[in-house]
């Protein structure tokens, strides 16, 4: 006898919901994707008990005819696919048919549905996946779905429900990510009767962003804007002072759909490059138009992953498109860009702006001062490196994208009123307080004149009078060996003096009397860490970044006026001025509006 059978639907409905139902957010993102795919201009999501009781989602969209109707819950049924051709060029939401009936088959369900040319709607309803009736009934155009005591008949799934509270939030969460997506449709939450959300049609598509992601983060919301090779990145970043602990404030979306994507994620970090440390993440919305062909977006059951068949080059356009914002708004950025207080994004910005996040009790916000001077002489450099500057020039941002920013002469326009333990330089700008790391500034300055020097194939070295040797394990010595031509392009000449040993003849001219074998040191050891492939740029940026920090000015060291004015006037050459190489800040500011609060000058 034969011990391999066919299963009934029922059981293989169940089986595909096991995938695509993990929990109740999971209906609501299938309904609302089927609701977008039928056009629909508004759709409101009606929960109870964080959706274990009941999900509802009702559209105005195409609806469907009776005999449509019955279909969709069928398994395999779709009217959004019909040849293994469309299967690679979906232009959907959804394709593989299996939602509805997925759903179905763990719940009470019902579907009311109409579309424009019938004169009454049809009425499906299915009890854990057996069909109970079809009938005729009055109903608007659109189509409404109703998921009663999700998981009623299967237990186990049931058990690994949450709290309402947490339920409810992945509800919200799935309803905002559609919802950033797709501006011009409104969508209504609401919660055991209770309006929870709700997002109105908008035209620009920066309102709806700001709506969903806070009002606050507005004016450090800055357009991407990038078209290369047939694709097209566009969206917002916040700016790198406003950082999460986590990714949950990238939304990534490929052709309109939500999307987890390492290469993508990765593209963005690397776009933020040397303006975050370890551990912060950054806000940003990006929206990817890529040709239908390709990518595959047929990866998974919950359609949350695609796959490009060329990732280098998106990854690369993200890169790009981001890193070009970060570096136009990095020359202005580092002035107060209206005074605004910002006490929700405080746990966030402590690390840049540790005093602007205090609000005294009941204090109102001032009007902060604008400074009135535009950029002169240093607006029309070129940056030095320009390897991920886009191929083509950049759109302007959408108008209104960003509170009016007030421009300035730069850093050698600041009034320097002294140093502070060593190691801040206390300066008096029109809007403020503004403090210097001396030693983060200078790090900056030092790795983009190695940069520069790089480009210009000349780096400026210095014979030692006396060279020195230098002793490294096996494994060290291998990576060093690889290295020499390299470290030589960043002006570090290095020879090889038998077995693990070698010796060092010149240096950079910005390293002259400072001991250089610790650097080294830490040079082999980077490049061991982060693995060594010659002529990598990364490599070589890392051994710049070891470098500069290196050579730069010391914490807790008296600088001479002349030494300050210089530093100043480096600063202000700076393609990326405001933070280290690491990340760090280079600056923070205190803008008089926040002083005036603190010594309740105003209340
Ligand atoms: P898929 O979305 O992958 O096609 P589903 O099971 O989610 O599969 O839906 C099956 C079919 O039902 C869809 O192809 C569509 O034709 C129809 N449908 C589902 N929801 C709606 C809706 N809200 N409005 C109009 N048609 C719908
Ligand atoms: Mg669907």
């Amino acid at each position: 006898m034969a011990k391999i059978r066919v299963l009934p639907e029922t059981l293989s409905n169940k089986i595909a919901a096991g995938e695509v139902v993990e929990r109740p957010a999971s209906v609501v993102k299938e309904l609302l994707e089927n609701s977008l795919d039928a056009a629909s201009t508004r759709i409101i999501i009606e929960v109870e008990k964080g959706g274990q009781s009941l999900i509802q989602v009702s559209d105005n969209g195409v609806g469907m005819r009776p005999d449509d109707a019955r279909l969709a819950i069928e398994r395999y049924a779709t009217s959004k696919i019909s040849s293994v051709d469309d299967l690679f060029s979906i232009q959907t939401l959804g394709f593989r048919g299996e939602a509805l009936p997925s759903i179905a088959s763990v719940s009470r369900f019902s579907l009311i549905t109409r579309d424009k040319s019938s004169d009454a709607g049809t009425e499906v309803i299915v009890e854990g996946g057996n069909v109970k009736s079809v009938s005729e009934v009055g109903a608007p155009p659109g189509t409404m779905v109703s998921v009663k005591q999700l998981f009623f008949n299967t237990p186990a799934r049931k058990k690994f429900l949450k709290t309402v509270g947490t339920e409810m939030s992945h509800i919200a969460g799935t309803v905002a990510r559609v919802a950033l997506g797709h501006p011009a449709v409104q969508f209504r939450l609401v919660h055991n009767r209770k309006a929870v959300k709700s997002w109105p049609h908008v035209s620009r598509h920066l309102d709806r962003i700001v709506d969903v992601l806070g009002k606050d983060l507005k004016s450090d919301l800055h357009a991407i804007e990038l078209k290369q090779n047939g694709l097209s990145i566009s969206g917002w970043i916040g700016s790198p002072r406003i950082t999460r602990r986590t990714s949950r404030g990238l939304y990534i979306f490929v052709n309109d759909r939500f999307v987890r994507d390492r290469t993508i994620q990765h593209g963005v970090f690397k776009g933020f490059a040397q303006r975050l440390v370890k551990g912060q993440f950054p806000i940003a919305v990006v929206f990817i138009k890529i040709p239908f062909d390709q990518v595959d977006v047929n990866v998974h059951p919950t359609k949350n992953e695609v796959r490009f068949v060329n990732p280098r080059q998106v990854h690369e356009a993200v890169k790009s498109a981001i890193a070009q914002t970060l570096y136009e708004i990095d020359r202005v950025s580092w002035r107060p860009a209206n005074g605004s207080q910002r006490p929700e994004s405080q746990d966030a910005s402590t690390v840049a702006e540790p005093m602007t996040s205090y609000t005294p009790p009941g204090s109102v916000t001032l009007p902060s001062k604008q400074a009135k001077f535009a950029y002169t002489e240093s607006d029309s450099r070129q940056p030095a490196t320009d390897d991920w500057q886009p191929a083509t020039t950049r759109h302007p941002p959408e108008a209104g994208s960003q509170e009016p920013l007030f421009d300035s002469k730069g850093f050698s326009a600041l009034r320097v009123v002294g140093q502070l333990h060593g190691t801040y330089i206390v300066c008096e700008s029109d809007a403020g307080l503004v403090l210097i790391d001396h030693h983060a500034a200078h790090e900056r300055i030092l790795f983009e004149q190695l940069q520069r020097r790089a480009a210009d194939q000349q780096a400026a070295a210095q014979q030692l009078v006396v060279p020195e040797t230098i002793e490294l394990n096996f494994r060290e010595a291998e990576i060093l060996g690889q290295m020499l031509s390299d470290l030589k392009t960043l002006g570090l000449a290095v020879e090889p003096f038998g077995k693990n040993t070698f010796v060092i003849k010149a240096v950079p001219a910005l390293l002259s009397g400072r001991d250089v074998k610790p650097m080294i040191y830490e040079i082999v050891e980077k490049t061991a860490a982060a693995g060594y492939s010659a002529g990598l740029k990364d490599v070589l940026d890392e051994c710049r970044m070891v470098m500069a920090c290196h050579g730069a000015l010391r914490a807790r060291q008296a600088l001479t006026g002349k030494q300050i004015e210089k530093l100043l006037r480096q600063l202000d050459a700076c393609d990326h001025p405001s933070h280290c190489p690491h990340g760090r800040p280079t600056w923070v500011r205190w803008d008089l509006a926040t002083l005036e609060k603190s010594f309740k000058r105003v209340l």
